[in-house]
């Protein structure tokens, strides 16, 4: 699957809208077209289905079923993680995604589907190319969310063994080398035009030590700004072994790349630039359509917001009112603040980087966002930034809308 698709699939679950039947959502865990771990799913079903009774009980039941026949008949060999969304009643919905990636075993029901290992498939598992090198072959293997959609080998032209005819044993060395170093010289040209055609933003060298150190050395500028590792194994490799590994090393970089996200979003709070952090002035950051990335920690648990269901008011308060002061109803629900995130970032196309072990952004809080204009204007901005939170989501009609 390339990842405008799967971009696709996550903006409409994203914005489904919500019913009174449950969406079942399940992330699975897969192999050999077979469930991983099928007593933990059917024992996590079991729990779910105590926790329905009456008619939500029969629409928990309905929408299992289309996914236990998916289970049972759709799963491709190749798989290794499969996400599957159903919901049964007056608007049914079913979507069912296959990966060539593992997905953690998880199966949730609320009203709305759970988004956040496919947010973090898509942060994570981002495209790459790798090339591996031997002495005498190159294969260039393009990766997109774990599955290979690409891959070239190119062989080194055989040297005829001339030595001690025509040939002297200096003569055969200079002839080897230039060779070789026409060969790294082509291998880099057809690489460097995969990269371009696919617009690809990562590269990994693996392989024999001496032949990525030379082909790093020819690497135009352009590519080598965007090499992510080297991985160094001598000898032949085959591609397999390395995308396996090319995948580990990639995540790496990724966590490098989002730690920095998090540095620059602490450097702008200390600067005065665009940019907030913390659960509340996040979660309205977004529903203002402020936010240009919504960086958010791998660990992040807020506790749970509240949703009026008379008036679908959603706050991030930490204490609940007994009733709704927007509408006055007493029909108040959890609030998943983290999911809910999530969600307005998908609906509106905010990027957003999870981010792993950063004692600097578990200090602001856990979330943060970096901000495409300020909240509005002037003091005005920060006094109603203060007050909104106890006038409820009406007050933010009033500000302005970004030029
Ligand atoms: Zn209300």
């Amino acid at each position: 699957m390339e990842i405008q698709e799967l971009q696709g699939h996550i903006r409409e679950l994203a914005s489904l809208p919500e019913t009174r039947s449950p969406v079942v959502s399940c992330y699975l865990r897969v192999e050999g077209g077979r469930l991983r771990h099928r007593r933990t799913f059917m024992n996590r079903v079991e729990e779910l289905r105590r926790s329905f009774a009456g008619e939500a009980a029969e629409l928990f039941e309905e929408a299992l079923e289309p996914i236990e026949r998916f289970l049972s008949g759709e799963l491709h060999r190749g798989s290794k993680g499969v996400a599957v969304f159903s919901r049964a009643g007056r608007q049914p919905f079913f979507l069912a995604l296959q990966f060539y990636v593992p997905l953690p075993t998880w199966i949730a029901a609320d009203t709305l589907p759970n988004i956040y290992h496919l947010v973090e498939l898509k942060d994570t598992y981002w495209r790459f190319v790798v090339l591996v090198c031997s002495q005498d072959t190159a294969r260039i293997v393009s990766v997109n969310l774990g599955a290979v959609t690409l891959d070239l080998l190119r062989e080194r032209p055989e040297l005829r063994q001339r030595v001690g005819r025509e040939w002297t044993k200096e003569h055969f060395r200079k002839h080897r080398t230039t060779r070789i170093q026409q060969f790294v010289g082509d291998s880099v040209k057809a690489l460097s035009e995969v990269m371009t055609a696919g617009s690809y933003d990562h590269l990994i060298l693996a392989g024999d030590p001496k032949m990525t150190a030379m082909v790093r050395r020819a690497l135009p500028s352009h590519v080598a700004a965007r090499l992510s590792g080297v991985i160094r194994k001598p000898g032949r490799t085959g591609a397999q072994d390395v995308v396996a590994e090319s995948i580990a090393s990639f995540v790496e970089a990724e966590n490098r790349e989002s730690q920095a996200t998090a540095e620059e979003l602490q450097r702008k709070l200390r600067t005065g630039g665009l940019a907030v952090a913390g659960t509340r002035s996040s979660f309205f950051a977004l529903k203002r359509g402020q936010v240009e990335t919504l960086v958010m920690d791998a660990e992040y648990s807020p506790r749970p917001g509240w949703v009026c269901r008379g008036c679908r008011v959603e706050r991030t308060a930490e204490q609940w009112p007994k009733k709704c002061p927007a509408c006055g109803s007493n029909s108040l629900e959890d609030l998943n603040i983290r999911e809910a995130m999530l969600r307005l970032a998908e609906q509106r196309g905010c990027q957003v980087e999870l981010v792993r072990d950063s004692a600097t952004l578990r200090r602001l809080g856990g979330v943060g966002c970096l901000l495409r204009f300020r909240p509005g204007r002037g003091g005005k901005t920060r006094q109603q930034d203060r007050t909104r939170p106890e006038r409820g989501w009406r007050g933010t009609a009033r500000i302005p809308a970004p030029v």
